[in-house]
């Protein structure tokens, strides 16, 4: 690839701050006011990092799901997942979760017992991917993954962790409807990679510790911020500033079908949106079950 081939920045946002579930503070770069989604990415959130003494850490009760995928990745902490169907499980730091709703899914996302009982950090990220028209009514779906699963590509300046589709030379486990690429790039102060973008696909590179530039010409970049990339082709290349920095970076095609969100239900129409709110009261997306003790 020659230096002709970078691709330009089209914009860099800053995330906003804002809360969610029951009140735990996240980072978002979108959707805000500036960017209502990214081709098939429909939200970023980044939880925490928050430090949490005894019985104050807050997760996010149970509450339904219609039309897309959620995609959690602990970067510390634990998180205790339900849901209507009878899973259950912690998503533990370096794990993946990745859920399809589809056709609706009730779940609760809460720190672990261990995290309420004694404190503790809670640090990761959520990320929403659509689903095309034909695929979002079909049947949940989930893919638990834990850290072991996934290549960890050791670069000459730091590492790349390949959650879904393929990086440097490795490919991710997870299993996508759509050709995603998720990827966590963490770079030592003064490290430099190039990471080639296929003209198919957009992408954002989201900076979440430290700061560094990208693109060429060098645009300077610092935890919060995300860099967007329309379609286009070429390369673009990530410089790491003095503290190191870290990125998680998506890539993937835009959906030709019409976004119609409502909180929880991502649908293409307004009258499937008014369907899904019927169906999860009346009780069609299920809810989750009480302990028996
Ligand atoms: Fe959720």
């Amino acid at each position: 690839m020659t230096s002709a081939e970078t691709r330009s920045l089209t914009s860099l946002v800053n995330s906003v701050d804002t809360l969610e579930g029951a009140g735990f503070r996240v980072r978002r770069p979108f959707p805000t006011t500036r960017l209502d989604h990214l081709g098939p990415f429909l939200l970023l959130d980044e939880m925490g990092p928050s430090d949490n003494g005894p019985g104050e850490a807050k997760g996010a009760p149970d509450h339904p799901h219609r039309g897309f995928e959620t995609v959690t990745y602990m970067i510390e902490g634990e998180i205790e997942h339900k849901d209507s169907v009878g899973n259950k499980g912690l998503i533990r730091p370096g794990d993946v979760q990745w859920m399809t709703a589809g056709a609706g899914i009730v779940h609760s996302e809460m720190p672990s017992s261990k995290i309420l009982a004694e404190g503790g950090r809670i640090h990761g990220f959520q990320l929403w991917v659509n689903l095309p028209a034909s695929a979002k009514m079909r049947r949940p779906r989930y893919q638990d993954l834990t850290f072991d699963d996934f290549p960890v590509v050791d670069l000459d300046s730091g590492r790349a962790v390949v959650i879904s589709g393929s990086a440097f030379g490795a490919a991710g486990p997870a299993d996508t409807h759509i050709p995603i690429t998720y990827v966590h790039l963490s770079l030592q102060a003064g490290g430099a990679t190039s990471f080639p973008l296929e003209r198919t696909v957009v992408a954002f590179m989201y900076a979440f510790r430290g700061r560094g530039t990208v693109g060429v010409p060098e645009v300077p970049i610092a935890a919060g911020d995300a860099a967007i990339f329309d379609l286009g082709s070429g390369a673009v290349t990530v410089r790491a500033g003095e503290p190191g920095l870290d990125l998680m970076i998506g890539t993937g095609p835009v959906l030709d079908d019409p976004v119609v969100r409502y909180g929880p239900f991502v649908m293409n129409t307004r009258a499937e949106i008014a369907q899904a709110i019927h169906d999860f009261q009346s009780g069609q997306m299920g809810s989750i079950e009480p302990e028996r003790l």
